[in-house]
């Protein structure tokens, strides 16, 4: 595929907050019975045809196995949470309450993630398979270990394969998590303060994979920042850098196939495409870094995390132009080579 790049202009923050009037929700909540379900007709819906096609497609098995399993969470006795009153003291001290690095996690998340393996296992090809299956059988410490350095975004030690599946599991389990504290502490109004950074997770700290346009209701047109995590959605208005805040130097780039330009191609033809374009990359010049809008007024079925991983290509292009990622994506990680990786037994 050949691609190129384009650049749109866009509205101000001050322009999009005239037109959007109303009260914009802070929060978008997933769905229980849909968040990864959806995700994984996404990610086959995408595979089709695509360069990553086998990848897509096993992702979009442990997609499905993440339903799976966060419905048997929501079935089995309760996890450890925190309480109204831990709510809100992190609230008011501005700190997440489910804090990815710091929350004490249940070993839940082991079993969690070895139902996981079994239902993708004899999809995966190998060795890929292989490698796996003694992540299958790894103990306790081992994958408390993995769990430290993905949730800290610390690339030593991480092993990049096993790094989707172990990140898969802990996605169930703070999704889980997310859902119960909505479920008991709704009646009190909003359970989660608001942090300093608006480009954190306001339950878990996280980066987002992704920001998201929304299409319906009364967010409808406004932005919200996908939590790579917890899959809490959370406004940040548009135009805006999420990783440091600055309204200047925005842009937006997005793949323009070569299939699509016409031989009679103009600048603005190729500016009009990319105003449709599903997937952009909204680049900062002021700290250099990137993270991807995708845009459900465009088309219904995108997902912030499915269409991420889909558009490889696209963080090609920008990183080319000099531009550093700042969105995490468990399926999708960047990092040392393999060889660097701890074994699942973990040298001790
Ligand atoms: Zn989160
Ligand atoms: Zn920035």
């Amino acid at each position: 595929m050949t691609a190129t790049t384009a650049t749109v202009r866009v509205m101000s923050p001050e322009e999009i907050a005239a037109r959007a009037g109303g009260e914009t929700p802070y929060f978008v909540w997933p769905a229980r019975a849909t968040v990864f379900a959806e995700r994984a007709m996404r990610l086959k819906q995408l595979s089709r045809g695509h360069a990553m096609e086998g990848y897509l497609a096993l992702m979009a098995a442990v997609a499905e196995a993440q339903q799976a399993e966060l419905a048997a969470l929501a079935a089995a006795p309760g996890l450890p949470m925190p309480d109204a009153a831990a709510l809100d003291a992190a609230a008011r001290r501005g700190v997440p309450p489910l804090a990815a690095g710091d929350w004490p996690r249940d070993a839940a998340w082991h079993s969690v993630l070895q139902r996981l393996l079994d239902r993708v296992l004899p999809l995966a090809p190998e060795p890929a398979r292989a490698l796996l299956q003694q992540w299958r059988a790894a103990d306790a410490e081992a994958l408390e270990r993995q769990a430290d350095a993905l949730l800290h975004g610390v690339a030593a030690g991480l092993d990049l394969a096993a790094a989707p599946f172990i990140g898969a599991a802990l996605q169930v389990v703070w999704t889980h998590l997310l859902l119960e504290v909505q479920r008991t502490h709704a009646s009190g109004g909003q359970p989660f303060g608001r942090l300093d950074d608006p480009g954190l997770c306001p339950c878990c700290g996280s980066r987002p994979t992704a920001s998201l346009t929304r299409s319906s209701g009364e967010s409808l047109g406004q932005r919200y920042l996908h939590c790579s995590l917890c899959s809490l959605q959370w406004h940040l208005v548009r135009g805006k850098c999420s990783h440091c805040g600055d309204t200047q130097g925005i842009a937006y780039q997005s793949l323009d196939t070569a299939e699509q330009a016409p031989e009679d191609d103009t600048e603005d033809a190729a500016a009009s495409r990319a105003a449709k374009a599903v997937v952009q990359a909204e680049t900062c010049d002021a700290c250099g870094s990137y993270l991807k809008i995708v845009h459900s007024d465009r088309d219904p079925f995108v997902d912030p995390v499915a269409d991420d991983l889909a558009t490889l290509t696209l963080d090609l292009l920008v990183s080319d132009a000099g531009k550093a990622r700042s969105g995490v994506n468990f399926m999708l990680l960047f990092g040392p080579p393999e060889g660097d990786a701890a074994p699942p037994g973990g040298a001790a």
